[in-house]
């Protein structure tokens, strides 16, 4: 996730005065969007451009959970009444997930939902997972050829690896010569002789719903 440019921000506010914040501890402060240090530098950017911010709805853990979220905005009744419009530093669900909640006020996102990925250090995020509903990692050595892979080869390298590099850059390590690499040091490179037929794009439709048995 990373935060919109400020002017469309603005733009999206634009004839709205009273405004209400939404952040998390979970994921919105994990990629520095929707943690207090974020909320608290966007009511000074909002003040500055002659908005007034009411105040935060913080919900520890994620604006995901309905439930954690709708005890949050029962806490903040009366001021979130009071505001002309909420912005969600958090991602595309959080804002849906307050829109149901309070349907008669409009949610704008103040973030561009991204990818999943890892966090090598603060600030840096990698993406390694695109959510494509048919998990291949126990097959490639727990590297996804999908989201770290230009072209999403799924059978081998593409021919622009070079040198262990992909060509997309020259610098990034290609996906496939990683998969080689950690097969081969499992002792499994048979893996790489398997050919995968068309992926089932429909798993990858939207809008997708799961149900979680119990057991
Ligand atoms: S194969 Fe890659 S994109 Fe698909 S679920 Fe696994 S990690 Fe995510
Ligand atoms: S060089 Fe490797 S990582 Fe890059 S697109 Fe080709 S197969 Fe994918």
């Amino acid at each position: 996730m990373k935060l919109k440019p400020n002017a469309d921000i603005l733009e999206m506010l634009e004839g709205y005065e009273k405004i209400v914040l939404f952040g998390d501890s979970g994921c919105a402060q994990l990629c520095d969007v929707g943690g207090i240090l974020q909320l608290e530098a966007m009511e000074d950017f909002l003040i500055q451009n002659n908005k007034k911010v009411l105040g935060y709805v913080f919900v520890e853990g994620g604006l995901c959970d309905i439930h954690a979220t709708t005890l949050e905005i029962n806490d903040n009744m009366n001021m979130l009444r009071e505001a002309d419009a909420f912005l969600i530093q958090a991602c595309g669900v959080a804002t849906q997930v307050v829109t149901d909640l309070i349907p008669e006020k409009e949610s704008f996102p103040a973030v561009d939902s991204i990818f999943l990925g890892v966090m090598p250090e603060r600030f840096v995020h990698h993406e390694t997972c695109v959510m494509c509903g048919e998990c291949v990692l126990h097959l490639t050595a727990g590297i996804c050829p999908i989201a770290r892979c230009a072209k999403g080869m799924l059978n081998g390298p593409c021919g622009g690896s070079m040198d262990g590099k992909c060509e997309r850059d020259g610098e990034t390590d290609c996906v496939w010569q990683l998969i080689y690499n950690r097969l081969q040091s499992l002792g499994k490179l048979d893996n790489i002789r398997r050919i995968w037929g068309i992926r089932d794009r429909s798993l990858s439709h939207s809008p997708r719903t799961i149900i979680h048995e119990d057991f």
